[in-house]
């Protein structure tokens, strides 16, 4: 499907240029958060000025940015300022109202579109999305059962067994395994639902993973793709902790078969803007084990945080190519890397007061790369920043990653 019929045409808007008036090039972004403080990075590097919409007022993008105006994301009057403002638009998080984007597409270019926003937004739309384009893509998701209606359940509960031992997740607004019940029984499936609120679900039957991979696709207006190779990720307590970006993460087939998954969803999506597909690798009794796709995030993800240390492009200024309509570089990756996240956790002491991690051991190892968000205060589960490790070869990458993991309290590095 394809949003192109809401969007208005874009010409490239040239980096560092000003227009008839005087003013210059400026990129918007609807939210705050640190995907949007990276992407005002990356484009201020190339000259752009930019406006971040977010209604918290010390957030880690409008802390950065040239505007921040502070609205609520719906807001008529902050929405026609940042059309006012900006050249192109895009957003940092998926929970957007697609409605917004709409709007905004009205008097601006806005990639990703309101329509492919709204199908990723959705577990029931994206998972038919993934089944749609199966054929093209060569890569199904779990085997799942949609639930809304009571009847859905009974019928579930009745006739698709299978489905047990499975996750329940709420259809929208999940993130960070929020919104997941995982249920053994027909019994178990109803309370979850339940305790749910009864709201829109899906029901997906629990895989044995042997991993967890993703992958990130850049697409522009004109229809250039380029790709990132795809990186492992281990969860722990469903929050991304480690990311390996390094050749031989995955068996090569493997690897390859995700990244031409990925590009094959873009595309069928008439995507704009840089998606990250996330995917399963199943232990199904095969060599390498079976691909299967989990979800997809319209925007840069955690897990491709390391590029702006280990490759030539990053995600981020992919991100901004795409949106000011410039040419897409392919990147290259030039060192290996791990990428681990920092948790609200890392500043709180066994007594639960904020303390600051041991920066000055960290910062001496090799090829270390610190990145804080700039949010002021460290919960257990936020996401304050990350680290990336960078070195000549995976052995020392992760011989670092291991020290700096032990010194800053990480977990997730041993379970890979
Ligand atoms: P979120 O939006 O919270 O990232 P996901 O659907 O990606 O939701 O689920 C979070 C994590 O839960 C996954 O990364 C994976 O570790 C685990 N998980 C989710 N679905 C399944 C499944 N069908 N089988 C096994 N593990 C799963
Ligand atoms: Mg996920």
């Amino acid at each position: 499907m394809s949003a192109a019929s809401h969007v208005v045409a874009l010409t490239s808007i040239l980096p560092g240029s000003v227009d008839a008036a005087g003013r210059p090039a400026t990129l918007g972004v609807l939210g705050g958060g640190q995907l949007g403080r990276m992407f005002v990075h990356a484009a201020q590097r190339l000259g752009y000025f930019t406006a971040v919409l977010e209604p918290d007022a010390q957030s880690p993008a409008g802390l950065v940015s040239h505007h921040h105006i502070q609205t609520d994301y719906d807001d008529p009057a902050g929405l026609a300022e940042l059309a006012q403002l900006c050249q192109a638009i895009t957003t940092e998080f998926e929970n957007v109202p697609a409605q917004v984007l709409h709007t905004l597409a009205q008097a601006r270019p806005v990639a990703p579109g309101a329509a492919v926003v709204g199908i990723a937004q959705d577990r029931i739309a994206e998972k038919a999305h993934f089944t749609a384009c199966a054929a093209v893509s060569g890569v199904a998701c779990a085997p799942y059962a949609v639930l809304e209606t009571p009847e859905q359940l009974q019928a579930v509960q009745a006739n698709q067994p299978d489905l047990l031992p499975g996750i329940l997740k709420t259809a929208r607004l999940g993130y960070d395994g929020k919104g997941q019940v995982r249920v053994r029984t027909a019994a178990e499936l109803a309370a979850a639902w339940a305790e749910l609120g009864s709201v829109a679900c899906v029901l997906e039957k629990m895989l044995p993973l042997a991993a967890e991979c993703s992958v990130l696709v850049a697409r522009g207006w004109d229809g250039q793709v380029v790709s990132f190779a795809p990186q492992c990720n281990v969860h722990v307590a469903g929050i991304l902790a480690v990311t390996h970006a390094y050749e031989g993460n995955l068996p090569p087939a493997l690897a390859a078969r995700a990244r031409e998954a990925a590009v094959a969803i873009a595309q069928h999506l008439g995507y704009v803007g840089v998606l990250c597909v996330e995917f399963f690798v199943v232990d199904d009794g095969s060599e390498h084990g079976g691909l299967v796709v989990n979800e997809m995030a319209p925007r840069p993800h955690n897990s491709g945080h390391y590029t702006i240390d280990a490759c030539d492009a990053s995600q981020f200024d992919l991100q901004v190519h795409t949106l000011a309509g410039l040419p897409l570089p392919t990147p290259r990756q030039h060192s290996p890397a791990i990428m681990l996240n920092l948790l609200g956790d890392v500043w709180l002491g066994t007594d639960g007061q904020r303390r600051e991690p041991d920066w000055h051991s960290v910062l001496s190892l090799p090829g270390t790369h610190l990145h804080l968000y700039g949010k002021p205060d460290a919960r257990a589960g936020r996401k304050m920043g990350h680290l990336t490790l960078t070195g000549p070869d995976v052995a020392s990458v992760k011989a670092v990653a291991r020290r700096a993991a032990e010194l800053l309290g990480l977990p997730g590095l041993d379970a890979s």
